[in-house]
């Protein structure tokens, strides 16, 4: 069995990075950059003023009890057009320019206005309350750069940049098959044996949260024509991403089927735990990962291998995000499958973190794995560990948003 590092680089290798396209920035929530970004203005662009108050003269608002005439007012977006001279204020509000010959905003908390004159209360020092120009940012600035996955607050910048229109990475496109005879669709309830497919409704959130695009191809049933009718269905996509029938039961029919529509099969098992029959090959020019069919092992070769996949053909780094925590549980020894088990966090202590691995770890259960905190990752062979040591966890909100 291939280890999940070399498993790993396997499905790396065989990514390639989506090409780039402009798309306009309301739109670009969550995608990827694809060159830097360089402020075409400054901010801000004039020496502006903090607060609401009066534009003045340092000099002029030295004491208290000092009085000014009051020569005219500039709201935000207007510009005063003639130079202050000594003994004047000019009305004031946040974010509008100063007037020429001003050089500090006598804030309005600090004044008092009585007709066309304005008494200082407080003084003020030269600079006082003003923004100068380019304090924020200043043109030519590489304000973002390649690479970067764009979030509210890098999208607000890029606005305020100068720009509308952003070169990013095309989103992967990832088709989704659930197979078996058992599945009805979420809103049925089924009878007898039949269960709710809910592996593809989790792998859709994921892969959304992942930059990917969802094509959903629903459920094909355990038989060959079927399958391959809805396997071809995802021609011309970059992944397709089908969940059972995975293993060696007779009714595990997509290596086989696959097969038979050309599938390059590049390896098929690996040493994890759960998630030990996921198969990887490439159809056409589509690369396909064969998910095992319970709910925990396809979420849990997503997060590991779907995930990275994803990643990669954007141009972001693909390692999951591995941290440290301490066992609140003995552990046996490991055998030659990496582990990853559902575990929940306990009160943090002294600022460090404790884990608490679920005491069932059945693939099977969506429950204890939909409330787990984390994953405690185990190496293949990973001696027995006692409650207090230190292990390597993957924290699950972390790994699902992004
Ligand atoms: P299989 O690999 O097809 O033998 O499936 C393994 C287990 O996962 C079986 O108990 C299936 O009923 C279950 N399973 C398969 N596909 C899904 C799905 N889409 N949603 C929930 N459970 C599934
Ligand atoms: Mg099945």
């Amino acid at each position: 069995m291939l280890s999940v590092d070399e498993a790993l680089a396997r499905v790396l290798q065989a990514v390639r990075v989506k090409g780039r396209e402009t798309i306009h920035l309301v739109r670009a929530h969550g995608r990827v950059l694809a060159e830097d970004l360089v402020a075409r203005r400054s901010q801000p662009p004039l020496a502006v003023s903090a607060m609401d108050g009066y534009a003045v003269r340092a000099a002029d608002a030295d004491r208290p009890g000092a009085v000014l005439r009051l020569v005219g007012e500039v709201p935000a977006g207007r510009t005063f057009h003639r130079q202050l001279q000594a003994g004047e204020a000019v009305r004031i509000f946040t974010g509008a320019p100063l007037p020429a010959g001003a050089d500090a905003i006598l804030i309005q908390e600090h004044a008092r206005a009585e007709g066309d004159r304005v008494v200082v209360e407080k003084p003020v020092a030269r600079g006082r309350f003003v923004r100068p120009e380019g304090l924020d940012f200043v043109a030519g600035w590489v304000g973002l750069r390649a690479g970067s996955r764009l979030d509210g607050r890098l999208l607000g910048l890029a606005a305020a940049m100068g720009h509308a229109w952003l070169r990013v990475r095309q989103r992967p496109r990832v088709a989704l098959l659930s197979t078996g005879d058992e599945l009805v669709l979420p809103g049925e309830l089924p009878s007898g044996s039949r269960i709710i497919a809910s592996n593809a409704v989790s792998l859709a959130a994921f892969v959304e949260a992942w930059g990917g695009e969802v094509i959903d191809l629903g459920i094909a049933r355990d038989d060959p024509a079927d399958l391959a009718h809805h396997l071809t269905d995802a021609r011309g996509i970059d992944f397709l991403v089908t969940t059972g029938g995975a293993s060696v039961g007779s009714y595990d029919l997509v290596q086989q089927t696959a097969r038979s529509l050309g599938l390059q099969l590049e390896f098929w098992k690996i040493a994890m735990r759960p998630g030990k029959p996921m198969l990887f090959g490439r159809l056409g020019e589509t690369i396909f990962l064969g998910l095992p069919g319970n709910p925990v092992s396809s979420a849990i070769c997503a997060i590991v291998f779907l995930r990275a996949a994803l990643r990669a053909a954007q141009g972001l780094a693909p390692e999951l995000p591995l941290k440290e925590a301490r066992l609140a549980a003995d552990l046996a020894a490991n055998d030659e499958r990496q582990d990853f088990l559902r575990a929940q966090f306990l009160a943090a202590e002294g600022g460090e973190r404790w884990v608490r691995p679920a005491t069932l770890q059945d693939s099977s259960m969506l429950a204890t794995f939909a409330h787990a905190d984390a994953l405690i990752v185990r190496p293949a062979f990973d001696p027995p560990r006692r409650a207090g040591e230190q292990v390597r966890i993957v924290e699950l909100q972390e790994v699902l948003a992004a």
